[in-house]
């Protein structure tokens, strides 16, 4: 694996990570200060993005602060992975497509409902690609839609991005559990093993590259969402049964390039926060307390460790009343 290039969305996107990193080293010492914040990942300056070359047709944009796309390049033209958060970091995706190839671009495939994955798609769907998604991910998409626009209007503020800008691009084409997308002698596998981190989540096989992309149920060192699943128990069998997979890479939709020894650790991680949650349920501690005691230290190096509390009370909701009001 080669890194082919330290990119940025331009001189205003540096300029507002920033003032981010800026104002979070602020928030930090204000922090200090009254209540003692732990050092995380975020607090640290975000790696900048960068486009990774998997193999001779494969790229993997990876993006710490972000998400992260992926796309494969063949003779007949470009299979894209996700479509990042905007349509502004969509163009930018498009243009380093350029870069690689002028063919044009044929799919694009979104991976879960989250607007992270999808909220970029308008300016591919001015290329002529067609879209596709799993069944419960397109009627996600249109449910949730105020609700993920809502949460990321502030993101969108901080980096300059007009939230206007955003059209929601449902996909052309709907799967069940599985579909094969062939193109230019490549393949991609389409594959839903139901809901672990939510319903519709896609994993994407790339056979001849034997690598993975991994959807909202997996990043590299990250600590998930919360609010979204059915079932922790559920997702942790299901990241078991994808670490087992005769794969040698998984690129996954957050976090950098991992391997399987990655996914079963974030299984592991799971079944222990959901464990340790579950046990302080039962012990009668209320959902306050729990925020303040379960501090979960070991991980205080994983990604997004700062929205502890949040996954906390998400768990709380999931136990105790079985709702995913998100989802509502
Ligand atoms: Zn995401």
């Amino acid at each position: 694996m080669t890194i082919l290039a330290t990119l940025t969305d331009g001189l205003g996107a540096v300029r507002h990570a920033l003032r981010r990193h800026f104002l979070l080293g602020l928030v930090a010492v204000t922090g200090l200060a009254l209540v003692p914040l732990p050092a995380t990942a975020q607090q640290r300056a975000a790696p900048p993005a960068e486009l990774k070359q998997i193999t001779n047709d494969l790229y993997f944009f990876y993006e710490f602060s972000g998400s992260n796309a992926v796309f494969m390049v063949t003779d007949e033209g470009v299979l894209v992975i996700d479509t990042r958060t905007h349509p502004r970091p969509g163009q930018a995706l498009i243009d380093m497509i350029r870069k690689v190839t002028d063919k044009p671009i044929k799919w694009v495939i979104n991976s879960h409902f989250h607007g992270d994955h999808h909220f970029g798609n308008a300016p591919f769907k001015a290329a002529g690609a067609t879209f596709v998604a799993q069944a419960e991910t397109a009627r996600l998409m249109q449910h949730v839609q105020a609700k993920e626009m809502a949460r990321r209007i502030d993101g969108f503020k901080n980096q300059g991005l007009d939230p206007n800008e955003v059209k929601l691009v449902l996909p052309d084409v709907t799967f069940d559990t599985n579909m094969t997308i062939k193109l230019g002698g490549r393949e991609a596998r389409l594959m839903y093993f139901g809901p672990g981190q939510q319903a519709g989540d896609t994993f994407i096989a790339i056979p001849h590259a034997r690598a993975l992309f991994t959807p909202g149920a997996f990043g590299k060192r990250s600590m998930p969402n919360m609010a979204f699943t059915p079932s922790v128990d559920n997702w942790v069998r299901l990241l078991e049964q994808v670490a087992a997979m005769d794969v040698d890479r998984i690129l996954p939709a957050h976090g950098d390039v991992a391997t399987r020894a990655d996914v079963k650790e974030l299984a592991a991680m799971l079944a222990d926060e959901y464990a340790t949650v579950k046990d302080a349920v039962a012990k009668g501690m209320s959902v306050d307390d729990a925020v303040k005691t379960l501090t979960f230290p070991q991980y205080k190096d994983w990604r997004n460790y700062n929205r502890l509390a949040g996954e906390i009370r998400a768990l709380y909701e999931l136990i105790q009343t079985g709702k995913r009001s998100y989802l509502d």
